[in-house]
């Protein structure tokens, strides 16, 4: 106990410690958070559904019909008709044989990883991966390498000099820089040793590709055979839970097998309803991806006339480099006085010196939203330089 609140103390020194802030309202552009209304560029709502009237209503009805709880395990009971439904038309829109429902993200890697690997396989996964990929390989118990990222030459070479490997993993939109993996040379790389390759597309899902289908659509590279595609339902979609598509082998080995899938309840069905609701959103109303497309633009003009220093993304996730972990948390601190919540994101959620506001939009942004986002930016960005001779008035 002792040691435990020790270093917590030591992380508060660090500016590592972290915090929740209670929200009372829904997800959208302004949102309560302690009784301040504020403007949020940080949740993965990138398609504004989160509150959408439809799926609020879809999980309303379904769920005076379904009820709350799905009651057991997908295998057990709980494998209601609706999540059915779901799973066949999430397999119909991404052109693959079948997709299965997990609880999450999450659970879905670390049940794809340890369903397919074993202990004596490779694995190779890009250094920015999310955590729950990390966390996947170690579960799997198979051998974790990690390449620099997006070094495609670098993982060739090494899957050549390792005499092969099983699984290359790979994030499709890195989630805090924003920029997206290079399917076509992964895809490549994996189908030539025979490895399977995990594309988990958490914030490409509904923002990128034909219809926002994704990473694989955007690259024109079909799933299915070695080439797996895990989505989130809880970003783009905004729902909650997670799919895994791909070949009816590999879906039918995850039902027998992947133990985040077998040893846990079902979400509830009502949940499913939503979901079913905002699939045909993300299919059918292309103007939110264009309406997203040109708010990024507006902020991208806006930053670099302003001499900010933007990351090479052109996705919704526009992080802004700071650099300590101290300055990225005043910074963030300074925005949230001019009533604009950006969260600061710090190590080891990225790496050590690489701080940064993490931000993010949505179609349900306005221009005006993005016009005073950059107004407090340059505001607090000077008040900054004032303040303290460093750290780099971005480039
Ligand atoms: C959010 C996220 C996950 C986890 O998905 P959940 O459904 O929230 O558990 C996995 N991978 C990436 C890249 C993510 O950003």
């Amino acid at each position: 106990m002792k040691e435990l609140a020790s270093a917590l103390t030591l992380r508060r020194a660090r500016k590592l410690y972290r915090e929740r802030r209670i929200l009372d309202s829904p997800q959208g552009p302004e949102v309560v958070v302690e009784n301040q209304r504020c403007l949020a560029f940080c949740s993965n709502d990138y398609l504004g559904l989160a509150n959408h009237p439809a799926l609020v209503e879809a999980l309303q009805q379904a769920a005076g019909r379904y009820g709350v709880g799905a009651g057991a395990a997908h295998l057990v009971s709980g494998h209601s008709a609706l999540h059915h439904a779901l799973e066949e038309e999430l397999a119909e829109w991404t052109g693959t044989q079948r997709a299965l429902l997990f609880s999450t993200g999450y659970m879905a890697n670390l049940g794809v990883a340890s369903a397919l690997l074993r202990r004596s396989d490779r694995l190779f996964e890009d250094r920015l991966n999310h955590a729950s990929l990390l966390d996947a390989a170690r579960l799997s118990g198979a051998r974790l390498l990690r390449y620099e990222h997006a070094d495609m030459a670098r993982l060739a070479a090494r899957i050549e000099a390792a005499g092969g490997c099983a699984m290359v993993a790979s994030d499709g939109v890195f989630s805090m820089d924003g920029d997206l993996a290079g399917l076509p040379d992964l895809a490549r790389i994996a189908d030539a040793s025979g490895a399977w390759l995990l594309i988990d597309d958490a914030h490409g899902l509904g923002v990128l590709g034909e219809g926002g289908r994704g990473s694989y659509s955007h690259f024109d590279v079909a799933i299915g055979g070695n080439r797996i595609l895990m989505g989130t339902l809880g970003k783009a979609f905004g729902s909650f839970g997670a799919f895994v598509a791909g070949s009816e082998v590999l879906i039918e080995t995850l039902i027998q097998s992947a133990r985040t899938y077998i040893y846990t309840t079902a979400t509830p069905p009502a949940l499913a309803a939503a979901t079913r609701t905002a699939l045909t959103l993300v299919r059918d109303e292309g103007w939110r991806r264009e309406k997203l497309g040109a708010l990024i633009e507006r902020f991208r003009d806006g930053a670099r006339a302003r001499g900010f220093a933007l990351m090479p993304s052109r996705t919704p996730i526009q992080p802004l480099l700071v650099g300590g972990t101290a300055a990225a948390l005043s910074l963030s601190a300074a925005l949230r006085d001019c009533g604009i919540l950006v969260p600061a994101i710090r190590p080891p959620t990225v790496p050590e010196g690489a701080a940064r506001l993490r931000i993010t939009f949505s179609a349900a942004h306005r221009e005006v939203h993005i016009d005073r986002l950059l107004e407090a930016l340059e505001q607090c960005l000077a008040g900054r330089s004032r303040r303290v001779a460093g750290p780099k008035r971005l480039r």
